[in-house]
């Protein structure tokens, strides 16, 4: 999947550096008290948290929970976590691994036990009643996260463990641990002074401040930018449905007209479509300039001091720049790393848009428009070339891609094939919604493995995208199976219908099952080193890597079947859908360049930088980088680049191309060595899928494939092998 789509994992809520806890964690710092209230009197063996599930795997019991259990048992998990991290931190005892380190480990099982369904729940199958407690409880739980990491008593015994930790013999994943524990508490500020924590304090509280207001501001700014107009001829090029939404867009906002909202990139899908040139330009400016026409929801101010306030943390924690804090815990590890990384990629990636380029030009010559190809014109010329060179018709492709099918043909197949995995669907455990199927998963010698649940189908009650969560995180340690979920949104067909999916559907099947195997595989002691719990940068590759299954010979030609007749898919049809997967990379790569680009420049401003003026720093930022290309602008404007202002992106962009280099490399790895075939499978996953963080990630992929991330495979991938030419 690309950044696009949604679709990291739903890693554990508390305690891990993530995505969903570094949000959490803004939002509560400072507002909130570090105590949590007291239990509910309600929580008791009624509960059905109370006591870990006895149900196979300890699948929660989905039966028996209802909306009112939650609350009373995040509250006393909270209040148990927080009484056991205490006991560890005044423990007379000298410090051991066993009773600091192991004990934290051990500590907070009721927590873990019903956040981790929670977080299924409120993002798959939302009521109003959870999204109650929800906010009521997220700022607690974050609050609970300071409560372990600014303990200064609690550090001291890690800190005093982790400097003997060569001398105590310990077992790579404990002494992995170890370094992982200090590390985490030393990021987060342990080691500064009381006074500076307290001035760290105050930056947290103004970033978590100014990152809510960044949001707020976006999304009302994202929304008045929508483009209107009352003239339905500037309109031409919509189909007749698409029209009808426009339509009801305006009455949604009580306008006359027609409306087309903004999504969150800077191009727009109907610049595709559009064949009026000037409302091209409009819709196309409307979104460029959402968020700086002054005013309440100008949002240029706050992110000019983010970055300041980023800068300024990061010289306090004794960095250069917040990149180099931020990047510390990463694969790469240093700003000139990924500096290097996306330098590597811009000649090739450029070469290529400016090729393409110039058959866009043409084509505008040729039917004599007389202007010079802008970025409003981009899509609009790319999808007539499109056209011409695939003539795609959807409605046939999607009759090879009958769900069940694919999933079991196709999706378990490759993983069967690969790794030696059988499925059973397990009818009698019970899920969150009717839609949701839940299948056992046995190993190859036929043992249980894991249970794995799929929800695929689109509700007005689910988060958009495509994601992947564990109801239950493997550990030895609590001697847990991996209990894990696949969550899409894909179109539900009427009853007695069958699901026909599009080919990007198809692909993040794979996509989240390679998460799912990430967490199903994953055979650690600690819960903290398990699965899916890696840095960001590490984290898609493994899922990205599943998706190029979808197109491998063997595995496509097993699922890609008809699901009237059962003919496979005519070779010629088949060859289209997958070439069309290249189609454009010239602009696609070179939109998310620029992007991650200009999240680097933005967070390695040294502390002493002044406030910068936004449009000033970006231009300058383009060019210093050779990505100031006028018909390809970044996929994010400063202005409203989210997910680094606001979504824990922060420095952290470039992720999704760096997953991509391991993950075409890694490809390019079993393609050299006979593709698809258990040994290649079953040492990806000893070396690499079981291993969770018990290993410095670097280290475990440079030992697996024999050699360092190599970035050539991605440019062959991305069909830019030879700069300057261009699929
Ligand atoms: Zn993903």
């Amino acid at each position: 999947m690309s950044e696009g789509s949604s679709c990291e994992p739903k890693t554990r809520l508390l305690r891990i550096g993530t995505l969903i806890a570094a949000a959490a964690c803004a939002m509560a710092l400072g507002s909130c008290a570090k105590s949590a209230s007291p239990p509910r009197a309600s929580f008791g063996p009624d509960n059905p948290f109370y006591a870990a599930s006895t149900l196979p795997f300890q699948a929660p019991p989905f039966d028996k929970i209802k909306d009112a259990d939650y609350q009373p048992a995040i509250e006393a998990g909270i209040a148990q976590e927080l009484a056991q991290v205490q006991t560890i931190a005044e423990n007379p005892a000298a410090p051991t691994l066993e009773n600091t380190i192991v004990a934290m480990e051990k500590s907070g099982q009721l927590i873990w036990r019903v956040m981790e369904v929670f977080n299924a729940v409120t993002s798959a199958n939302l009521d109003p009643e959870l999204q109650k407690v929800k906010s009521i409880e997220a700022p607690k739980l974050a609050a609970l996260d300071d409560a372990i990491y600014l303990n200064s008593k609690l550090f001291q015994r890690v800190e005093a463990i982790y400097n003997q930790r060569l001398s105590l013999a310990l077992d790579p994943e404990s002494l992995r641990l170890v370094e992982f524990d200090y590390k985490k508490f030393v990021h987060s500020g342990a080691k500064l002074s009381d006074a500076d924590k307290e001035k760290l304090k105050k930056l947290n509280e103004e970033e978590s401040t100014l990152s809510n207001a960044f949001s707020d501001k976006l999304l009302a700014a994202t929304k008045d930018a929508a483009y209107h107009t009352t003239d339905q001829a500037a309109l031409s090029g919509l189909s007749e449905g698409q029209i009808a939404s426009t339509v009801q867009e305006a009455k949604n906002r009580s306008a006359t007209g027609y409306v087309i909202p903004l999504q969150n990139t800077t191009q727009q899908p109907d610049l595709a479509v559009l064949s009026n040139r000037s409302t091209r330009q409009a819709l196309f400016e409307d979104s460029w300039n959402r968020a700086e026409h002054g005013g309440p929801n100008d949002t240029r101010d706050t992110i000019a001091r983010l970055a300041q306030l980023r800068a300024q943390k990061a010289q306090l924690l004794g960095f250069p720049n917040f990149a180099a804090w931020q990047l510390e815990d990463q694969m790469a590890k240093t700003p000139e790393a990924v500096l290097k990384f996306l330098d590597a990629l811009v000649p090739g990636s450029t070469a290529n848009a400016v090729s393409q380029a110039k058959k866009l030009q043409a084509l505008i010559d040729k039917q004599k428009g007389g202007f010079q190809l802008q970025p409003w014109d981009w899509n609009f010329y790319a999808e007539q070339i499109r056209k011409q060179k695939f003539n795609l018709n959807e409605a046939e492709v999607k009759s090879y891609f009958e769900l069940d099918n694919v999933l079991k043909n196709g999706v378990f197949y490759a993983a069967n094939r690969l790794y030696g995995l059988t499925f059973k669907e397990r009818k009698d455990i019970p899920a969150y919604n009717p839609d949701v199927r839940v299948f056992e998963v046995f190993d190859a010698d036929d043992k249980p493995l894991a249970l794995w649940y799929c929800d695929y189908f689109k509700r007005d009650n689910k988060q958009g995208g495509a994601w992947m969560g564990n109801l239950v995180v493997q550990s030895k340690l609590l001697g847990t199976l991996p209990v894990v979920y696949n969550v899409a949104n894909f179109s539900k067909p009427a009853p007695g219908q069958p699901a026909l999916l599009s080919f990007d559907d198809v692909t993040a099947m794979f996509h989240e099952f390679g998460h799912a195997l990430h967490g199903m595989f994953a055979d650690t002691k600690y819960p903290s080193l398990s699965g899916t719990d890696v840095p960001r940068d590490f984290v898609e590759f493994p899922s990205q890597f599943n998706e190029h299954w979808a197109t491998f010979p063997a595995v496509f030609s097993n699922y890609a079947k008809n699901y009237k007749s059962g003919a496979p898919m005519p070779a010629a049809l088949a060859a289209k859908v997958k070439k069309t997967q290249t189609f454009n990379q010239g602009y696609d790569l070179t939109e998310l360049l620029a992007a991650a680009e200009l999240d680097m420049q933005w967070h390695t401003l040294p502390a002493s930088a002044p406030l910068e003026n936004p449009d000033s720093f970006e231009t300058e930022a383009l060019e210093k980088t050779h990505l100031a290309l006028r018909y390809v602008p970044p996929r994010y404007r400063s202005s409203y680049f989210l997910h680094i202002w606001s979504n824990g992106y922060d420095a952290g962009y470039y992720a999704y191309l760096w997953s991509e280099m391991l993950d075409d490399d890694a490809f390019q790895w079993f393609e050299d060595h006979g593709g698809l075939t258990r040994a290649n499978g079953d040492r990806f996953r000893q070396m690499v899928l079981s291993r969770g963080n018990t290993e410095d990630l670097a280290k475990m992929y440079g030992a697996w494939l024999g050699a360092p991330p190599n970035i050539k495979p991605m440019l062959k991938y991305r069909g830019l092998t030879q700069p300057g030419g261009s699929k």
